[in-house]
C-alpha cells in the first residue's frame, strides 16, 4: 500500500477505478474499471504491476484476434493544424 503521492507528497490516496487507455504501435485500446489508486489532490494515478500486465496480456489477445464486446471509432487531429 502507497504512503504518499510521489508527485505531491499528498497522504490521502484512494482506491478507485478508471479508465485507461492503453498505445502500442500506434494502436488504442481503451479499458474501463480498472482498478486503481488514485491521489485526492493532484489526481495522479497509480496502478499495480499486476493490472498492467493483464492489460498488456488482453491487449495482444485482441491484437491475435479475439472479439472485444465494443469497439469504437476515434476522431483523431493535430492540434497544430487547428491554431491558425
Ligand atoms: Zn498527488
Amino acid at each position: 500500500m502507497m504512503q504518499s503521492c510521489s508527485f505531491c507528497k499528498n497522504k490521502n490516496i484512494k482506491n478507485t477505478k478508471v479508465e485507461y487507455t492503453y498505445k502500442h504501435d500506434g494502436k488504442y485500446m481503451i479499458f474501463h474499471n480498472v482498478p486503481a489508486l488514485q491521489c485526492e489532490y493532484c489526481g495522479e494515478k497509480y496502478f499495480e504491476a499486476k493490472v498492467l500486465k493483464q492489460i498488456e496480456k488482453e491487449f495482444i489477445s485482441v491484437q491475435l484476434g479475439k472479439k472485444t464486446p465494443k469497439e469504437r471509432s476515434v476522431a483523431v487531429e493535430d492540434f497544430d493544424k487547428l491554431v491558425a
